[in-house]
């Protein structure tokens, strides 16, 4: 905060608050908020009927607790009011902003990212540690989907199995779970429907969820019955063009070349253009946030960096593919969370 000139850090509801305090906070149209002066102690500010849910840490704030009929923004404005520079949560909802803004027209804010990313991208070893258990979690699913059946299956029906698989191996919470087959694949955020898997179809199962705080993602592909020669060969340039990604991610190497990599591979297979978005991004606390694996971004990566290398091949009408793991940097090279097996495992 003092290399940035920022003289109040405040945070509402959101992962910065859960991870400067461990505190979980509902979104809530009443006013949550995280005041942490540069020179002075934190405060929180939080509505009366929730401050049963907070555990308080006495010395690194105190809970300042408001009741229905108070104005928790002229609680906010008053304590900050001496603040020329005021880092905002980036997620806090726009009439918080305003209203805070409207209450102290001389003060200057910015976005709370640049003081909380530098200090959430690096993941410590406990953090790494949930990383690698919630990433345990979800391989063992990707694993046992290869004795289920796919076929006469809704996507629906699939994803619901998923999801309950994903709450029964200890996720406090299910992120998601794409259920995507035949053409459907080929839009890679597809929303699973009541599509019937059918013999031949290319599956693909993109899922996630939240274990001690901390998420897991992965995507692994099925065929049901016997590929089309087409499919085995592009899977077969996704998988190494997603261990070449993964190889490539040593600390020092930029986010950008990492992701060239991905895509050098699947253009040399000519389906570079079929590669339609980028090769991974952050997780931790949240499913996406820095670092992004993106051309452009030239951030290096440094040991603790946690995210994600998942290319795909994406071809309108007829079919999509795309392999994921959550990769962590560090010193002694790209160590993997995920281990469950790349194949494209034939299923029923
Ligand atoms: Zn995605
Ligand atoms: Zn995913
Ligand atoms: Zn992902």
């Amino acid at each position: 905060m003092q290399e940035l000139d920022v003289d109040v850090l405040c945070l509402a509801e959101g992962p910065d608050l859960l991870y400067l305090t461990g505190y979980a906070a509902m979104p809530l149209e009443r006013l949550t908020m995280l005041i942490l002066p540069r020179d002075d102690d934190a405060m929180l500010v939080v509505p009366r009927l929730e401050v049963a849910r907070v555990v308080e840490y006495e010395d690194l704030f105190t809970v300042r607790p408001w009741v229905e009929t108070e104005d928790p923004i002229q609680i906010v404005a008053d304590r900050v009011r001496a603040s020329k520079t005021i880092a905002i949560g980036d997620t806090t909802w726009a009439r918080f902003v305003l209203a805070l803004q409207a209450e102290l027209p001389d003060a200057r804010f910015l976005a709370a990212s640049c003081v909380t990313t530098p200090l959430r991208i690096v993941k410590d070893d406990a953090e790494v540690n949930a990383l690698q258990r919630a990433a345990h979690a979800v391989d063992e699913i990707a694993h046992d989907m290869r004795s289920r059946p796919f076929a006469g299956r809704t996507e629906r029906d699939i994803q619901r199995e998923i999801v309950d698989r994903i709450l029964a191996a200890g996720h406090e919470r299910a992120n998601f779970a794409i259920v995507a087959s035949g053409p459907n694949a080929a839009s890679p955020h597809h929303e699973s429907g009541e599509r019937v898997v059918q013999g031949g179809d290319v599956v693909l199962c993109d899922f996630g969820g939240t274990m001690d705080g901390y998420c897991s993602d992965i995507t692994r592909m099925y065929v049901v019955g016997t590929p089309e020669p087409e499919v085995v060969d592009a899977y077969d340039a996704l998988v190494i063009a997603q261990a070449a990604a993964v190889d490539a991610a040593t600390v020092g190497t930029t986010c950008a070349d990492v992701d060239g990599i991905a895509r050098q591979v699947l253009g040399e297979a000519r389906l570079g253009d079929w590669f339609i978005h980028r090769t991974g991004h952050g997780i931790g606390l949240e499913a996406h946030e820095d670092p992004y694996i993106v051309a452009g971004n030239e951030l290096r990566l440094e040991p603790g960096h946690a995210f994600s290398v998942e290319p795909g091949v994406y071809l309108p009408g007829r079919f999509g593919l795309r392999l994921e793991d959550i990769v962590v940097a560090t010193a002694t090279g790209p160590r993997s969370l995920n281990a469950a097996s790349r194949d494209l495992v034939s299923v029923h």
